[in-house]
């Protein structure tokens, strides 16, 4: 072994085309995780593949520090998309950082140090967002991370309430958490850490890095919970398989964010990657398709296997079967005797997060694979 090679799958892909990706030895594989969110496209989406090729012949990287168009336009169709008056960008290479610039920037701007997160989150692996993480398995073997964070039981309006006090920097939550299992919030709880955090000069950080990009049926799922946040941070599906984060925020916190920087911030071509991302999903409604293709998954779901399983949740195309047994065994069956490929979220929850592409095809095809190995 010479790689750092992590919970290797037995499968080994070469190839990719929209909801498909192919093995080395040819077998078609439905990707209904969308390789953990990161092509809400699809594979090899023509429209990003193109602006990717383009762009790498022109210019492949130069410094931060001289605007380029590409970046210029990224910009502003981000403010123009992004909710309310959050019209500023500022853009990294993963989620974690996109989180890490918003817990800084949230410091940063309000002087303030206290953290609130929430119970079963998850915000990444860098030392500050795991520390706003709330699994222990992936924060003991790195103590001590950075202090003053506090965590509230997710979707606990009275407990948000009485974190929330005027030594706070920031609250960062999921609208639906991811990794912790697929819990869809209130908007009651969403909009009482509105409250709470604009009543104490706090930041509202929605971390969307899983919920954005029209996963949920809207382009962000604030949109749904009709709460506009100080940030947004989003990586996962923002360059549809290219490795871009953005921390999008209002004015008052890109006046104050410090002097935070990073050397390959927002290069040539992960931009056009992601300008291509945005726009074709704006401008072809995929949120809007998601959110037909996943009620119409939904309810399918709910009557094939509602009566065998605890639960089925989730908003738009996040949907979590809480399966009641090892999620693990559930979806080893789904890769290698149906060809489907979806993922964990926790021990007992089977995950589909498929490209926003796909269709009632699709939906159909995993349905009935999941009835055959649930039942
Ligand atoms: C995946 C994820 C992250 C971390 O993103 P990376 O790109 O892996 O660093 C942060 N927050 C949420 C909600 C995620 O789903």
């Amino acid at each position: 072994m010479t790689g750092f090679v992590f919970n290797e799958k037995p499968i080994e892909i070469e190839s990719g085309d929209g909801a498909y990706v192919y093995g080395t030895d040819g077998t078609e594989y439905l990707d209904m995780g969308a390789s953990y969110a990161c092509v809400p496209l699809g594979h090899n989406h023509p429209a990003v593949n193109e602006a990717v090729h383009e762009q790498f012949d022109d210019l492949t990287y130069v410094q931060a520090s001289y605007p380029v168009d590409v970046r210029t336009e990224l910009y502003e169709l981000l403010a123009e998309t992004a909710p309310g008056d959050i019209d500023y960008t500022w853009l990294c290479n993963s989620g974690t950082e996109a989180n890490e610039a918003a817990l800084k920037f949230a410091r940063s701007a309000t002087g303030n140090s206290k953290i609130i997160a929430t119970m079963r989150g998850f915000h990444g692996r860098t030392m500050g967002s795991l520390a706003t993480t709330w699994k222990d398995k992936y924060k003991k073997p790195y103590e001590p991370l950075i202090g003053d964070v506090e965590f509230v039981p997710y979707d606990d309006p009275e407990a948000m309430t009485e974190a929330v006090d005027d030594d706070t920097a920031a609250v960062i939550v999921e609208p639906i958490q991811g990794e912790g299992g697929i819990n869809p919030a209130s908007e009651e709880f969403l909009q009482t850490a509105r409250v709470e955090t604009a009543t104490n000069g706090a930041a509202l950080i929605f971390d969307e890095v899983q919920t954005g990009m029209g996963r949920t049926g809207t382009l962000w799922a604030s949109e749904w919970a009709d709460v506009v946040p100080d940030m947004i941070t989003s990586a996962k599906g923002l360059g549809n398989g290219l490795p871009v984060g953005a921390t999008l925020c209002r004015e008052w916190i890109a006046e104050n964010y410090g002097s935070h920087a990073s050397t390959f911030s927002g290069g040539p071509v992960v931009s056009a990657a992601s300008k291509a991302t945005v726009e074709t999903i704006v401008g072809e409604d995929i949120a809007g398709h998601a959110a037909d293709v996943g009620a119409y998954l939904q309810e399918s779901l709910e009557d094939a296997l509602g009566d065998e399983v605890r639960e089925i949740r989730g908003e738009g195309l996040m949907i979590g079967v809480e399966v009641g047994r090892g999620a693990n065994k559930v979806l080893k069956e789904l890769a290698l005797n149906h060809g489907i490929l979806a993922l964990p979220a926790g021990r007992t929850v089977v995950r589909l997060l498929p490209p926003l592409t796909v269709g009632e095809d699709e939906a159909d095809a995993v349905v009935d694979a999941m009835a055959e190995v649930v039942l």
